[in-house]
């Protein structure tokens, strides 16, 4: 089709995406503890109400978080032509604290040449604002399409958002005779395509002892002696196997294309004592001590593979080393998510970038989880994945900006990729 017109529109709209950008940016949805969140989800539900759209506003009651202070409000807005596919584009709607170092006003939403500031500016209200743009410029110059465009703007994603997509993934929401296709502006940058993520598995490992007179160790057994034992094992035979696995995922940066383990926190013996505390410690031998293990792994481990691996590495102490006894405790798990590049999504939005910037995009995965993993597990929908403006560095910095003109760019890469997949056909 000829997307000149398409194209046009969304230039005539560059105020109003300006617009729309700064209002987002002036609500201040901070994230913890989820403010101002019903007041963004009605903001963007009156601006599209106006145009025509179904709107529902989704508080997901008892989510963590939620309570009468701080409730978790969503937004979910549906333009529905005829049967066909959908089109939905999940924006977060919450920021995470301004923190120190800003030489701005981190809700004033100045502009300064091409660039917007605020928390918030590229992750993610400026992709958000510019989906909307796009959805509007689209239905504004192709009202006969078929299907439907639906956005949302979730909440709690900065922590880990269950009482947003993940709520809305319970609820149906992305159920496939619901939507086809989706697009999380988060700032990935506007010529990169993100497809999915490496998986995680947070564990905590306690080694046992007994407890004794410090003065006679000899009559107790140290949990810390045993813990030195695991992570002498884990320096010597795990890191060493975990660097040597690469992934065919294009995750960036490229040092997590490797299977990667952080260990989170280390506790043993006798609790800290509390500031001000001028005790000294007793003597004493430790009888526990445990770690927090952050495990990232790769698409083609399973999280089972890397559950056993550590299970037997244990094991294979505890067949060596006298009185080692452990125990291990799931924390938190997500699978890895990846898109195929050449899911219809995907594709569209290639065919797009390369329109739009005369460019291939770049394709690319994240090292660390966002809300695709909901999409993914709970809804059961793959054809997702993550593009829109903004630099992924300066998200949670001081003085975050966007640019105005990568966000015009996103909007007609947004508005292209609906016409290629809802437009009818000729
Ligand atoms: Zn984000």
């Amino acid at each position: 089709m000829d997307d000149a017109p398409l194209l046009a529109e969304i230039a005539r709209r560059r105020d109003a995406l300006v617009g729309l950008t700064q209002d987002l940016i002036r609500i201040p949805t901070v994230n913890p503890s989820g403010r101002d969140y019903r007041r963004i989800c009605d903001y963007l539900a009156e601006r599209l109400l106006a145009q025509g759209w179904d709107v529902q506003l989704i508080r997901a009651t008892g989510a963590p978080g939620d309570c009468e202070a701080f409730p978790r409000w969503n937004m979910v807005a549906r333009f529905q032509n005829g049967p066909g596919p959908c089109l939905h584009f999940n924006g977060h709607h919450d920021v995470v604290e301004p923190g120190q170092g800003w030489s701005r006003d981190p809700f004033g939403a100045q502009i300064e040449g091409d660039r917007i500031y605020g928390r918030g500016a590229c992750d993610m209200k400026g992709g958000l604002a510019a989906a909307v743009i796009a959805a509007e410029a689209f239905l504004a110059t192709c009202p006969d399409f078929r299907g439907a465009v639906e956005i949302s703007a979730t909440a709690d994603e900065e922590s880990g958002g269950y009482g947003g997509v993940a709520y809305l993934a319970e609820q149906g929401f992305f159920a496939p005779d619901r939507v086809s296709h989706v697009i999380i502006p988060e700032p990935l940058h506007k010529d990169r395509i993100c497809l999915g993520h490496r998986g995680v598995w947070w564990a905590e490992v306690e080694t046992k002892g007994r407890i004794a007179h410090g003065s006679m160790p000899f009559l107790g057994d140290s949990a810390i002696r045993h813990m030195g034992a695991v992570l002498e094992e884990i320096e010597a035979r795990l890191y060493p196997l975990l660097a040597s696995r690469v992934t065919a995922m294009p995750v960036v940066p490229e040092g997590a294309r490797h299977s990667t383990l952080n260990i989170n926190s280390i506790h043993g013996g006798q609790v800290e004592p509390q500031p001000g505390d001028t005790s000294l410690p007793a003597p004493c031998v430790a009888d526990s001590c445990r770690i927090v293990l952050d495990r990232r792994f790769l698409i083609e481990e399973g999280l089972g593979q890397v559950k056993s691996e550590i299970r037997s590495l244990l094991d294979g102490i505890a067949a060596r080393r006298a009185d080692f006894r452990y125990e291990i405790r799931d924390l938190f798990e997500v699978e890895p998510v990846m898109t195929d590049r050449e899911a219809p999504v995907a594709a569209a939005t290639a065919r797009a970038i390369a329109r739009v910037l005369a460019r291939h995009p770049q394709f690319v995965a994240s090292p660390g989880t966002y809300d695709q993993k909901h999409i993914d597990r709970i809804g059961r929908l793959k054809n997702c994945i993550a593009y829109g403006p903004g630099l992924l560095h300066l998200a949670h910095q001081p003085d975050e900006w966007v640019g105005i003109g990568d966000m015009m760019d996103s909007a007609r890469v947004m508005a292209l990729v609906l016409a290629d997949l809802l437009a009818p056909a000729r």
